[in-house]
């Protein structure tokens, strides 16, 4: 058999794992829609496939890339969303285990620990992750079984040591989890620096392009927690569909070229607003005055990511003049897309939100810098001439992306 040289991610990425199709001989995989597969006489099937629940090529494919720019011989499994694939590692423990989280993260996994915990079972307990001695007192052994880590977190940003957090927890035979939707495998590969378990949003960077939902899990060990987890996708329903996980596959073959250039101009941005007079602060971990830099520095390969933040000087009312007055920025809620977008995270996320109301938060894209730059400053000195009345939150607000 002819032996597969050994390629870098990149390659892997972009050839979408190089493999063609055995049927037309195309480049581009087929899209398998088939619900189901024929069972032969003798009651087995073909390759092992008996309904799309379960399996299906075109996850398998999106998935083998993924796990290859992961890493580390891991497996993956898709679903239907980020969200489906966060809940699916909680709802895969057990009722009185002690879970430790981020005390900075996305948003909509702390509205659904806070929602559907209880009723789970789960003792949750959320911890500056970027504190070591924090996370360390915070173990209770015997009891707690996975500490869940974003990094860099939405929306401050803030950077936790995995290397370090993966060591506290391994000590005391608990499971960390880590949610890599915003460092992307491009920067950042956790379950090299000791993660079990890494969580994705495939609907930002992974895909790109702000036009699929889509989630993954990947587990550094096939071991009987990972097979929970999959027997609660098979079970519960909660996959994507084939369209889906073609065009996530797609989108992953340009993956580095996005994020490497939405790192590069958000390192550009940062640096240029930073000691902006509007600005009370720049939250970007690849600024030197960002308390995760050197972490960070260390963490993150080849750039610090296309997401930040900024706060106003002036305020909630200063904030949302600015929101008013880009051109070039999308106003929307999400990250990681090929355009670059602008939000006022605590009017979308409701009165709950522990997000300052002086805070922006930026996904740059892969536009020209310069018209980014540009339309940010006309924007910050618009928003100084003007003291505009800040707009009500959005009643009832579901969690944005
Ligand atoms: N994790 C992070 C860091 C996110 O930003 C998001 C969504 O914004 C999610 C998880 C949830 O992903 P989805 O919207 O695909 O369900």
């Amino acid at each position: 058999m002819e032996q597969r040289p050994s390629l870098s991610p990149e390659t892997l990425a972009a050839q979408a794992l190089g493999e063609i199709d055995p049927v037309s001989g195309g480049l581009a995989p087929a899209i398998n829609v088939s619900t189901n597969y024929e069972q032969q006489p003798d009651g087995s099937y073909r390759q092992d496939r008996v309904y799309t629940r379960a399996d299906n090529p075109t996850y398998e494919h999106a998935e083998g890339l993924l796990a290859a720019l992961e890493g580390a011989g891991c497996a993956c499994a898709l679903f239907a969303s980020g969200m489906a694939a966060a809940t699916a590692i909680f709802q895969s423990m057990l009722p009185g285990d002690h879970v430790l989280v981020s005390r900075v993260l996305y948003w909509g996994v702390r509205k659904w620990l806070a929602e559907f915990a209880l009723t789970w079972g789960l003792d949750v307990e959320f911890v500056d992750t970027t504190d070591l001695d924090a996370v360390g007192s915070a173990i209770r052994p015997g009891r707690t079984r996975l500490v869940w880590v974003e990094t860099p977190a939405n929306p401050m940003w803030e950077i936790t040591d995995l290397g370090a957090v993966c060591e506290l927890a391994h000590a005391a035979a608990v499971r960390v989890a880590v949610d890599n939707t915003v460092a992307t495998p491009v920067l950042t590969r956790p379950l090299e620096l000791g993660a079990d378990l890494v969580v994705h949003s495939a609907t930002k960077y992974l895909n790109g392009h702000s036009d699929v939902l889509a989630g993954a899990v990947l587990t550094a060990r096939r071991d009987p927690f990972w097979e929970r987890i999959r027997s609660w996708r098979r079970n519960a329903g909660a996959v994507l569909g084939p369209f889906e996980a073609w065009l996530l596959q797609r989108g992953m073959r340009t993956l580095f070229l996005r994020v490497r250039r939405a790192s590069d101009s958000a390192m550009a941005i940062a640096s240029h607003l930073h000691g902006h007079p509007a600005l009370a602060a720049v939250l970007y971990p690849g600024l030197a005055s960002h308390p995760g830099h050197e972490i960070a520095a260390r963490q993150m390969r080849g750039g610090f990511g296309g997401m930040l933040s900024i706060r106003l000087v002036g305020g909630a009312e200063q904030a949302m003049a600015v929101l008013r007055a880009v051109r070039v920025f999308k106003r929307a809620t999400s990250l990681g897309g090929v355009e670059s977008l602008i939000e006022h995270r605590r009017s979308q996320e409701g009165p709950s939100s522990p997000v300052p109301d002086d805070l922006l938060r930026l996904s740059i894209g892969i536009e020209a810098p310069e018209d980014l730059l540009a339309d940010l400053e006309a924007a910050l000195d618009a928003a100084r001439r003007t003291s505009p009345t800040l707009p009500a939150a959005a009643p009832g607000a579901q969690p944005p992306g």
